[in-house]
């Protein structure tokens, strides 16, 4: 057996409670969580193969989930343009995209995740035997969502059939780091028998359904002119409404669709730089939230958001509804915490394994150096901590310090314990150059998505 303990560190449980605890200790027995409380309250095991000593100076949170998530090689190039007029530069991305390219995309977006404090990935992307390949290398928990579409003329993106060839290959391996899931584009790209198939494999796998959706004013015109119906009752009819659904976007939704979503439990990967970086607008989140959507954070990967930093989400995510709203009390850090962490998990159906600090949950934990400017002074009164305000409006991912999954140190001192950092930075770019003039001899084919 594998005994690890952390201790003298400030635990931010995100549990049914938000509990804080002000020097506590966290053992974990064969990567999952054996108990956690007070120093007083948890002995250390004789037995303890290693002790994390986070001398006060630490603080242990779930580690950071994100919900939606494109690794790319593209990032910085297709700018000042409005989700129109991106949408073919992105298509022009996937008709140049190779194996190669999928696989030092993904290494390189999983390592700054990681190296940000994200433990679990819901990526939508191509050839993601590659991507999980690359998560194999830097141990990061990663939901594959292949990026599926089957309308002419975009029937170089992923199938029903490599996305079933995934699921039967790639579900639950890396020790069920791996998780597959049905994904779809949208319903541009996507014909109905493809959602049907995405439906079937939902059943027989017992597999999620991811999919974008509602994320542009026109976009959303376009579907009720073409479909007679918004998007969320196209998506209700061919029975992709439920809780193992989860949309990406939602920004052009009326509160009939909200109410739907909460009614069938469907969730939401919020996605708000990107919303914002696009000229999209703004989703009513506050709102989806007080009728029972579930709302997670998802930054919709390097092309349209250039960072990956859930800390930066949390931030932004709060601030712009704050604005929006004249009102301060709106989205406050509890309920940042929680977008970040538990209602990712529930997003992605895994409540009861990730997304908290919770004795049985797996240890899939952040350590976050607090000695450093930006998060001090740290001050207390009772169990009540600034460093939770602190946490979402002043740290960023590189305060992360330490990095676990299952257990397993992936990230100490800041650094990948699994990689050569360089290594992957090195071949990144070497790969990205190399796209890039591909890319180049591709580019009168660019297509308009949507006419
Ligand atoms: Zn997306």
């Amino acid at each position: 057996m594998n005994c690890k303990v952390i201790t003298n560190v400030i635990i931010f449980t995100v549990n049914a409670t938000d509990r804080i605890i002000k020097n506590g200790t966290v053992v974990i027995e064969n990567g999952i969580i054996k108990s956690v409380g007070h120093k007083e309250e948890v002995s250390i095991p004789l037995y303890a193969d290693e002790i994390i000593d986070g001398k006060n100076k630490m603080a242990l949170l779930p580690g950071f989930v994100d919900t939606h998530n494109h690794s790319s090689l593209i990032k910085g190039v297709a700018e000042n343009k409005k989700l129109i007029e991106w949408l073919p530069e992105y298509d022009l991305e996937h008709r140049t995209c190779t194996e190669e390219d999928t696989y030092h995309a993904s290494r390189l977006c999983y390592l700054e995740c990681l190296k940000n404090g994200t433990t679990t990935i819901m990526d939508m992307y191509r050839f993601m035997h590659r991507s999980a390949e690359a998560a194999g290398e830097l141990g990061i928990r990663l939901h594959l969502a292949p990026y599926a579409a089957d309308v002419l003329p975009y029937t170089f993106f992923e199938s029903t059939g490599s996305n079933e060839e995934a699921i039967k290959t790639l579900h639950m391996s890396q020790n069920g780091r791996i998780r597959v899931w049905a994904g779809l584009e949208d319903l541009f790209y996507c014909s109905q028998p493809m959602y049907e198939n995405a439906v079937r494999m939902q059943k027989e796998y017992g597999v999620g359904i991811h999919t974008h959706g509602c994320e542009q004013m026109e976009e959303e015109q376009t579907v009720i002119r073409k479909f007679g119906k918004s998007t969320i009752d196209v998506l209700g009819q061919r029975g992709l409404l439920g809780k193992k659904t989860l949309l990406a976007h939602c920004v052009w939704i009326n509160e009939g669709d909200m109410k739907k979503m909460a009614d069938t439990g469907t969730s939401l990967a919020h996605c708000p730089v990107s919303a914002a970086k696009l000229g999209c607008g703004i989703a009513r989140t506050p709102l989806m939230k007080s009728m029972g959507v579930n709302v997670s954070l998802g930054t919709d990967g390097p092309i349209d958001n250039n960072s990956m930093d859930l800390f930066q989400e949390m931030k932004f995510a709060s601030l712009i509804q704050k604005a929006t709203h004249c009102d301060a009390l709106v989205f406050g850090a509890k309920e940042m915490l929680r977008m970040a962490t538990i209602n990712g998990a529930r997003s992605l159906n895994m409540e009861d394994e990730i997304g908290s600090i919770e004795t049985g949950k797996s240890a899939d934990l952040i350590l976050v150096d607090c000695f450093r400017p930006n998060l001090q002074p740290i001050y207390w009164e009772g169990d009540e901590t600034n460093l939770l305000w602190n946490m979402v409006f002043s740290a960023h991912g590189s305060n992360v310090d330490t990095v676990l999954v299952q257990g397993e140190i992936l990230l100490r001192n800041g650094k990948s314990t699994k990689v050569d950092e360089a290594k992957v930075i090195t071949e990144a770019q070497k790969q990205g150059i190399d796209w890039m003039k591909r890319r180049k001899l591709h580019e009168q084919e660019i297509l308009r998505p949507i006419e």
